[in-house]
């Protein structure tokens, strides 16, 4: 998708502080983050939403919670706690439309979201 900002990353034609990298996957941090810990972990494959998420897709989908997992224990906060959370489309935030799993810790997380 040539006009998707994480097909882009994807492509290295826009810089990111990539912390992984899988056959299936990629994860960088996020530009603005919220949390000490805020990694987006990406499929290499062009995804729009979770509703466009097929059966097809399902391992796929798996690795990015593995990416998830591995990130969590690099980054020293796997036993402490984090989040691992997609938004929707628009009443949920949603502003890239590429799927991403946002890994968020670091901090005490207030539940539920806003
Ligand atoms: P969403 O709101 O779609 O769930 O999350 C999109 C995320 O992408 C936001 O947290 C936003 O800060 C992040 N983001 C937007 N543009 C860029 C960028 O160019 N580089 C990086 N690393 N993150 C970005
Ligand atoms: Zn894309």
């Amino acid at each position: 998708m040539s006009d998707c900002l994480f097909c882009k990353i994807l492509d290295g034609d826009i810089p990111a502080d990539i912390v992984f990298e899988s056959e299936t996957a990629i994860a960088f941090r996020d530009i603005n983050p919220r949390a000490p810990t805020h990694v987006l972990i990406i499929p290499r494959k062009h995804i729009a939403t979770l509703n466009d998420i097929s059966v097809e897709d399902e391992a796929i989908v798996g690795s990015l919670y593995s990416a998830a997992r591995l990130i969590a224990a690099e980054e020293g906060i796997a036993e402490e706690g984090y989040r691992a959370v997609m938004n929707c489309n628009a009443a949920a935030g949603q502003t890239v439309f590429h799927i991403h799993l946002h890994l968020l810790g670091g901090r005490a997380l207030g539940w539920p979201p806003g």
